[in-house]
């Protein structure tokens, strides 16, 4: 992965925000992803937004790839943690190319990298919800309530974790930083480590008193519902997002959001492809030879439809705008008729006569005779 500029990908600049970040990975994996985009570089491109958004939002991972273009830290020694080294405590040697080498050797710009902020707010996680369309509804849309379980700030204490009445404190052990550190030395001088806090596991604060209802950690399961609009024009696998409908974060992260994915189900009289709508219709020879007015479902009801005289089976006719509407009102499709004739079986003894008679007046000449459909148009066009 080395090489690639994350920044350019979710083209974002060097110091956005992680709410920069987010919002710019949400726009290009919507407008990647392969449900969506049948472009065919498109399933790269979300992979690989995919990949730079894993990285920068992650705060080791950011660090490590700002400062050795790798996520994973210098080559060779893994991701440091938090239990590495911080070259910036190296500042005694003067500065030098000795703290530079140092540093790289062991990581430590990456180890300093995981000393994230213990009280930085953390976004909740996003939620995935399946909803199960009929093809009906998936071309008209419609309003449903959803509800589902999912992780919420807790009601007692607003999340902060403490039971009410009571407030979480600085964590007596660390001073509040959720590190401590201790010292070691060794040949090449005094080092420092850092671990993460035992006492507060790193969030700084202690709570003396926890909540009753969520044990401290601020956030509970609650049955939540909401309401959605399913737009018309929705398609099997599309997926709409609720913002901030997910999971909730720490420390005032806000929620994440719910993607909610569409499966369709199929008609038994059409099928779809896009905003297009396909229908096969059965017709009789003598309304294929003579012409007539059909009946034709479509999803808008039934219209009439004009079979021309000479009509062959195959023949497909438009019914321009009856198809399904295409999301962010870009009109509509159309339904498309196939027309099959049906040779009719078990005739009685009049209907065969007149076939017979028919026949007899040179009715039982083949024409077109297997030559391409251009002979027909041409002869139809001359007979109309
Ligand atoms: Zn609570
Ligand atoms: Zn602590």
């Amino acid at each position: 992965m080395a090489g690639k500029d994350y920044y350019e990908i979710l083209g974002v600049s060097r110091d956005a925000s992680q709410d920069e970040i987010k919002k710019a990975y949400r726009k290009l994996s919507k407008k990647y992803h392969p449900d969506i985009n049948k472009a065919p570089d498109a399933e790269a491109k979300f992979k690989e937004v995919t990949e730079a958004y894993e990285v920068l939002s992650d705060d080791t991972k950011k660090a490590n790839y700002d400062q050795y273009g790798s996520a994973d830290g210098p080559a060779g020694f893994g991701g440091g943690g938090a239990g590495g080294f911080n070259g910036a405590d190296f500042g005694g040697f003067g500065g030098g190319g000795f703290e530079d080498i140092f540093s790289q050797f062991f990581g430590g710009g990456g180890a300093g990298g995981a000393r994230r902020n213990p009280n930085a707010p953390r976004p909740g996680r996003d939620l995935q919800y399946e909803m199960s369309l009929t093809f009906e509804e998936a071309i008209f849309g419609k309003k449903t309530t959803i509800k589902y379980t999912r992780e919420a700030t807790c009601h007692t204490c607003g999340g902060n974790g403490a039971k009410p009445g009571t407030h979480p404190e600085t964590c007596h052990n660390c001073g509040g930083t959720g590190y401590i550190t201790t010292e070691t030395n060794t040949p090449l001088g005094r080092m420092r480590s850092q671990q993460v806090c035992p006492v507060c596991n790193g969030t700084g604060q202690e709570i003396k008193e926890k909540c009753p209802t969520c044990g401290g950690s601020g956030n509970e399961q609650e049955r939540h519902e909401v309401e959605v609009n399913v737009p018309a024009g929705v398609d099997d696998g599309q997926q709409m997002r609720l913002q901030g409908q997910g999971e909730a974060g720490n420390n005032g992260g806000g929620y994440g959001d719910l993607f909610i994915v569409f499966t369709v189900k199929s008609s038994k009289t059409f099928t779809r492809n896009g905003a297009d709508i396909y229908l096969d219709k059965t017709i009789s020879f003598v309304q294929a030879t003579l012409g007539a007015e059909i009946k034709v479902p479509t999803v808008h009801g039934e219209v009439n439809l004009k079979v021309p005289a000479g009509t062959q089976t195959g023949a497909t006719f438009k019914l321009k705008g009856k198809g399904a509407p295409r999301l962010r009102g870009n009109g509509t499709g159309d339904e498309r008729v196939t027309v099959r004739i049906v040779t009719p079986k078990n005739l009685n003894k009049a209907q065969k006569e007149a076939l017979k008679a028919f026949a007899d007046a040179g009715g039982d000449k083949v024409e077109g005779s297997g030559k391409s459909g251009f002979f027909d148009k041409m002869k139809d066009a001359f007979d109309n």
